[in-house]
């Protein structure tokens, strides 16, 4: 298992889901973990007393990260409790499906920012903060739908083909202060973003995943653990699936 020991890290949306088990998982490995949330206060809070309970260390701190000045804020506060940032992931991320005819404005909107706009906000804010080191470790959270594209999430699939074109750019342009940025898109992970999926749909999704099952938490945080780690400090630029060969079906 890599060691994350003296890095620390932020994850943004960690109070639920998958961010959640990124937070939990980098602690486990020895990383100082910034638990970022938007609304969950609550669940932000467990997050960080089942990290402290195992002995490991952890803060929530609440922005909107769709918003620059809360990014910003949110780094000079992990900054000024942490003295740096090692790892920077960006997991927040919310749906409004519908088929276009019937998306609003809004719906658009509101998915570009908090999918995609954060990340850049984020990456602004703590690369600058990565560079003073020369180091530094960045993942984002993209979908198999950014690559596939899905029927009824046009804003989802654009903000998460955006994250893409995002962490390649940046990977090219961070390179040489020893800043890597990687993706990770995950197939189907039972959370709340898709625990009310219609039956049909789900159904249809379970014949087509060759490993049989849908995701965890748990199989996202394993492959962005290891993105995060020294072990993959000659790794940039990259679009890690884990999907169970989703998109190989
Ligand atoms: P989730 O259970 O709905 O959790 C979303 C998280 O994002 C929550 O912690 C939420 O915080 C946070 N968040 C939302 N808007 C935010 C904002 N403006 N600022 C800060 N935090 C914000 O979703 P999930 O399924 O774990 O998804 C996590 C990431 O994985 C997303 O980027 C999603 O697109 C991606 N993903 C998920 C799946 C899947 O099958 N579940 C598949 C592919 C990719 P609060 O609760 O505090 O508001």
């Amino acid at each position: 298992m890599a060691s994350l020991t003296d890095r620390v890290a932020v994850v943004t949306g960690a109070s639920r889901g998958i961010g959640r088990g990124i937070a939990l998982e980098l602690a486990k490995r020895g990383a100082t973990v910034v638990v970022n949330y938007h609304a969950s206060a609550d669940a932000a809070a467990e997050v960080v007393d089942e990290i402290e309970k195992a002995g490991g260390k952890a803060v929530a701190i609440q922005a909107d990260v769709s918003k620059l000045a809360e990014a910003e804020s949110l780094m000079k506060s992990a900054v000024d409790q942490f003295g740096k940032i090692d790892i920077l992931v960006n997991n927040a991320g919310t749906t409004r499906d519908n088929i276009i005819m019937l998306m609003k404005e809004d719906d658009w909107d509101v998915v570009i920012d908090t999918n995609l706009k954060s990340a850049w906000n984020c990456i602004k804010t703590a690369s600058k903060i990565m560079m003073r080191k020369r180091y530094g470790r960045i993942v984002n959270i993209s979908s198999v739908s950014g690559i596939h594209g899905q029927s009824g999430q046009s804003n989802y699939a654009a903000s998460k083909a955006g994250l893409i074109g995002l962490t390649l750019s940046l990977a090219k342009e961070l390179a040489a202060r020893q800043i890597t940025v990687n993706a990770v898109a995950p197939g189907f992970v039972l959370t709340a973003l898709t625990s009310n999926l219609p039956q049909n749909l789900m159904d249809e999704l379970n014949k087509r995943i060759p490993l049989e099952r849908w995701g965890t938490a748990d199989d996202v945080a394993y492959a962005v653990a290891f993105l995060a780690s020294d072990e993959a400090s000659y790794i940039t630029g990259q679009v890690l699936t884990v999907d169970g060969g989703l998109i190989i079906s």
